[in-house]
């Protein structure tokens, strides 16, 4: 069944008016008519089995919650990747669960800020996952940020993978289902120690991924799937 996120406006009661390029959509790419079903999402982490009418519009045949929702709230900060690979971290990143991301700009970073033209695409990637992957919500894509604002911005339990720590790993960590995590992943540099220390000294926990260097955009999704398989929401 095709799942779609539909603005507020979409939604009047137990009517949906799906919006042009939705509509479009439906009637020439994937060729539903009407009687077919789709799954409407307003971001709430309900979801809505609809039934198509003609003229681009459908009636709501059933309300329920979402359950792909993770339960456990995990906040990815990053050091800023370069397109590509901040997409590939998007897209991937929500699949698995991530609640939010947070480019964070570094002492090594090099990508810079990413435009603001960029984050209506990094919208659509997250979105597109997000009805893909059956999530009930679609994550948040924050502005970039400083690693001061990061450290501000962080709740629950702060970890920062860091490939100078040799003996804390990141699976002794204990995230319990239900709560908030902060996860740092330096730039493709890495942090500088004063960078650790500043990290450290804001709460975090700093963790190994074990012996081998990942790439930024590798630790980004193998730290999110270790903190969220630890919570008991994938694997
Ligand atoms: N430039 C560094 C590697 C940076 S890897 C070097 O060559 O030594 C980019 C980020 O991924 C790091 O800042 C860290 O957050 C994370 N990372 C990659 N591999 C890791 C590992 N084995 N343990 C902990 N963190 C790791």
């Amino acid at each position: 069944v095709h799942r779609f996120f539909l603005p507020p406006q979409s939604f009047h009661g137990d009517r949906i008016a799906l919006p042009p390029e939705v509509a479009r959509q439906i009637k020439s790419v994937l060729r539903l008519r009407s009687g077919e079903r789709v799954v409407a999402l307003d971001n709430s982490g309900d979801e809505y089995v609809v039934r198509l009418l003609s003229g681009g519009e459908g009636v709501v045949e059933e309300r329920r919650t979402n359950r792909a929702e993770p339960a456990t709230r995990l906040v990815l900060y990053g050091g800023t990747l370069k397109g590509s690979k901040l997409e590939m971290v998007l897209q991937k990143g929500t699949e698995i669960g991530v609640a939010r991301f947070v480019p964070v700009i570094t002492e090594r970073s090099v990508a810079g800020e990413p435009g603001t033209g960029k984050q209506r695409r990094y919208e659509a990637i997250v979105r597109e996952a997000a009805e893909q992957s059956g999530r009930g919500r679609i994550p948040d894509v924050a502005p970039a940020m400083t690693l001061r604002e990061a450290l501000e911005d962080a709740a629950g339990t702060m970890i920062a993978p860091w490939e100078e720590e040799g003996t804390r790993h990141l699976r002794s960590v204990s995230v319990p289902r239900g709560s908030t995590a902060s996860v740092f992943i330096g730039p493709e540099g890495g942090f500088t120690p004063d960078e650790a220390q500043a990290l450290q000294a804001a709460g975090a926990v700093l963790v190994t991924l074990g012996p081998r260097i990942l790439r930024a955009e590798t630790a980004a999704i193998a730290a999110a799937s270790l903190v969220l398989g630890g919570a008991g929401e994938i694997g």
